[in-house]
């Protein structure tokens, strides 16, 4: 990945609204890692007099742990970060869902796939393999799998990605075949997240950079749904001694309320933000304050704890 590339090309020149959200998956209460994808997602839209919206991604029900929705938004209040507009639950969109996914059916862009979880870990130790790409398995009774077919005959996919620099995917050893739809009946995160991000009038996507592998293929889908893609910001990841990054299933500690400020402190250090040993005694909603007014993304390291 070369860093090479214009950082100034943002929305600002566009003069657009800028919305941005976060998304956190309700599989456990917030910790280190997603309070600083929380924090940056929020300054970096709240700089700007934009939005920031909330999106619970609760796609996966054997995943969502009971009652982590509510500690999350309990969490974000205690730690000064008030959201915009209504929180949007992922389980509530599923007829969104199926009605971009029968868009995509119409251009064949997508395939059916028979294979259990078990078979492609069996063929690959783990990543889709596209093997029913030509056994013409597609049909709307939903007994399958649905995958989208990467085609890079025209070229390599580019982004400039407003952190981590130009990004190019150019073969399927990058980025290859995903499923949208799983067997199971429920639909991949690839696909929500773009038809919400999209519904929701999302310009800028802030995240980990453990999800940048992610973005082609959410821009494949914007391409087909004629969208324009976000600008995006992939922040580093938080990893702990251990150099494992901070997860929910990982283990990784919640956030406790009563610790807000230190925490503060710490998130926005990761972040490459100023800090000052007086603000561990200001009140969360204090120090937020003073940094939608300071707050600078060009101090973002790009590559911290990759
Ligand atoms: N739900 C995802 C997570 O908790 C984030 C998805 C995104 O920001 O695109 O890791």
């Amino acid at each position: 990945m070369s860093q090479n590339f214009d950082k100034n090309r943002d929305r600002d020149s566009l003069n657009t609204p800028w919305v941005g959200r976060f998304a956190p998956s309700p599989s456990g209460p917030l910790h280190l890692g997603s309070l600083v994808a929380a924090l940056a997602s929020f300054f970096i839209a709240k700089q700007r007099g934009g939005q920031w919206l909330l999106r619970i991604e609760d796609l996966d029900p054997p995943r969502v742990v009971e009652g982590a929705d509510q500690s999350i938004l309990q969490s974000l209040e205690d730690f000064g970060l008030e959201w915009d507009g209504p929180v949007v639950y992922q389980s509530h969109n599923f007829a969104r869902y199926q009605t971009r996914l029968m868009e995509l059916m119409e251009k064949s862009i997508v395939y059916g796939c028979d294979c259990s979880r078990k078979q492609v870990e069996e063929r690959t130790g783990g990543s889709y393999d596209g093997y029913c790409k030509e056994r013409g398995l597609l049909s709307v009774s939903g007994d399958k799998s649905i995958a989208y077919r990467v085609d890079f005959s025209d070229g390599k996919h580019q982004f400039n990605d407003q952190v981590q620099g130009l990004c190019e995917f150019s073969s399927p050893s990058d980025c290859h075949d995903f499923i949208i739809k799983r067997k199971d009946g429920l639909y991949a995160y690839q696909l929500a997240v773009v038809c919400d991000d999209i519904e929701q009038g999302v310009n800028h996507v802030v995240r980990g950079y453990d999800i940048l592998d992610s973005t082609p293929r959410q821009n494949f889908l914007y391409q087909c749904f004629a969208q324009a893609e976000p600008i995006y910001f992939h922040i580093p990841l938080v990893k702990n001694d251990m150099g494992i990054k901070f997860s929910k299933s990982a283990g990784s500690q919640a956030i406790e309320s009563n610790k807000a400020s230190e925490l503060l402190v710490t998130a926005l250090g990761h972040l490459g933000q100023k800090t000052e040993a007086a603000m561990l005694t200001a009140k969360p909603r204090e120090l937020i304050a003073h940094f939608v007014k300071h707050w600078q993304t060009e101090n973002l390291p790009s590559n911290l704890n990759r």
